[in-house]
């Protein structure tokens, strides 16, 4: 079975391989494509390879006996060990390996956070600035960034569609955004995705889901962003339980559509409130990043539903909010807000993962204020309903009391 392609691959001479325009990717989203990968680095003369790899992704996806006679080992210098969700650590100890194997082009081969990492690998290592030092203000990357070729093992985060990079420093979450930092090239191969366990599935298609959801009623949204937003979203929906409980073809590359769109979705509008909460989730509790924005999604669902004139955020008006809110309820195949939260419990439920923050560990009063005071309230300008601290608390008390 093959999946459409998005865009055709770019082949090129080497020349213009490290001149492709910024802003733009070339993708290919197909059952077994990953065996394309050889043909793209020869076409590019793309000799020496700096490979960021998850290595037990790499083992169990099977891509070491595709690639093996295309990756020579004497020509790649392989980068791995690193902690799940990226660390400045790793981002340091990679830009080192980078700079000493000093290779035509850097390969994202894993996660979200292998692909984050390579990002940030990609880029730091052409400049002289520190990291963890320019990574809580943000950096514009002058000198650019080495050739990245992004490929997913997981659908996923979407972070091979998107110009930022999440790190932490010091168990702070910082996203660094730079039109340096989106991969050139892209490879989605659903075939890398079947191996992957179901709680990892479930965890990874989550993000994709509540990204796609979050996209929709983004103050950042576009129509353009909508587009991408709505049809991951449903993609989400119908799919990701059959990928979690039975791994079939067609939902795992259903799933990979999905999470591609999504972050195609989030580059253009951006994430909300559930993203923003769910950090300290991750941080402080374990909790896989996906499980863990999922965990609030339906109080703030709930919350958005309320959403009035005096309390839009969205410049366009509260009735364009609320278009977009019944975007979502459509999406839902709900009839109404109560409906559309069910809805968002059951499909998280069925996935074994967290439908409130009760549900998560999150219990007391204590925990409540602690996860509220490390949301950042100026950065949630892109909730569609703008919240004060004593309505997160509230609305973080109310997802203690869920699932109704
Ligand atoms: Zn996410």
């Amino acid at each position: 079975m093959s999946y459409p392609r998005l865009n055709s691959l770019t082949t090129s001479s080497r020349d213009t391989w490290l001149s492709a325009p910024l802003n733009q990717q070339a993708v290919t989203i197909a059952e077994g494509a990953l065996a394309e990968l050889g043909k793209i680095l020869r076409e590019a003369k793309a000799r020496n390879i700096f490979l960021v790899v998850d290595e037990i992704a790499w083992e169990q996806s099977g891509a070491s006996e595709v690639l093996r006679s295309e990756l020579k080992p004497e020509n790649i210098a392989r980068f791995s060990n690193f902690q799940p969700n990226p660390k400045i650590e790793d981002v340091e100890r990679g830009v080192i390996a980078c700079r000493e194997a000093n290779p035509d082009a850097v390969i994202a081969f894993g996660g979200g956070t292998a692909i984050d990492l390579a990002k940030m690998i990609a880029a730091f290592s052409q400049h002289e600035a520190a990291p963890r030092e320019v990574a809580p203000r943000g950096f514009s990357f002058p000198n650019g960034s080495l050739p990245l070729i992004a490929i997913p093992t997981t659908a996923g985060t979407g972070s091979e569609a998107t110009h930022f990079a999440v790190v932490y420093v010091e168990g702070q979450k910082y996203s660094i955004a730079s039109s340096c930092l989106l991969p050139g090239w892209v490879i989605i191969d659903p075939k890398l995705t079947y191996s992957v366990p179901p709680r990892m599935t479930a965890a990874t298609g989550l993000d994709a889901f509540c990204q796609a959801i979050e996209s929709i009623w983004s103050v950042g949204a576009t129509e353009e962003s909508v587009g991408y937003a709505v049809e991951a979203a449903r993609l989400a929906k119908n799919s990701l339980a059959e990928a979690t409980h039975r791994s079939s073809a067609p939902s795992r590359g259903a799933m990979c559509q999905a999470a591609h769109l999504a972050g195609k979705a989030i580059n253009i509008s951006k994430t909300t409130l559930p993203h923003a909460i769910s950090y300290a989730l991750t941080s402080d509790y374990g909790i896989p990043h996906g499980a863990a924005v999922a965990a609030t999604l339906s109080c703030v669902l709930a919350f958005n539903f309320e959403v009035s004139a005096e309390d839009c955020s969205d410049p366009r008006g509260v009735e364009h909010v609320r278009r977009r809110l019944a975007m979502i309820l459509e999406v839902l195949e709900a009839d109404d807000a109560e409906e559309a939260c069910q809805n968002v419990e059951r499909l998280i439920q069925n996935l074994n993962c967290f439908p409130s923050l009760a549900a998560a560990g999150v219990v007391s009063d204590e925990q409540i204020r602690a996860i509220a005071s490390r949301v950042n309230l100026e950065r949630l300008a892109n909730n569609p309903r703008r919240i004060a601290q004593d309505q997160l608390i509230a609305l973080l008390r109310h997802s203690q009391t869920s699932p109704r």
